[in-house]
């Protein structure tokens, strides 16, 4: 798998629940600032912001 060290793993948490909904990968060079983004919150049932934990 390639790994230049640039493309690291974050996990997403619904800004509501706190569930950990989701995992993706981010550049840091172009995110060097935690990510926010809408998605769907099965435990909320509606979109909400996600933001990045760890
Ligand atoms: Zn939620």
């Amino acid at each position: 798998m390639a790994n230049n060290g640039k493309r690291v793993r974050v996990t997403l948490a619904c800004d509501e629940c706190k569930q950990r909904n989701y995992n993706t990968m981010k550049n840091k060079q172009n995110n060097p600032e935690r990510i926010e983004m809408m998605k769907y919150c099965k435990f909320c049932k509606k979109e909400t912001l996600h933001k990045e934990t760890r």
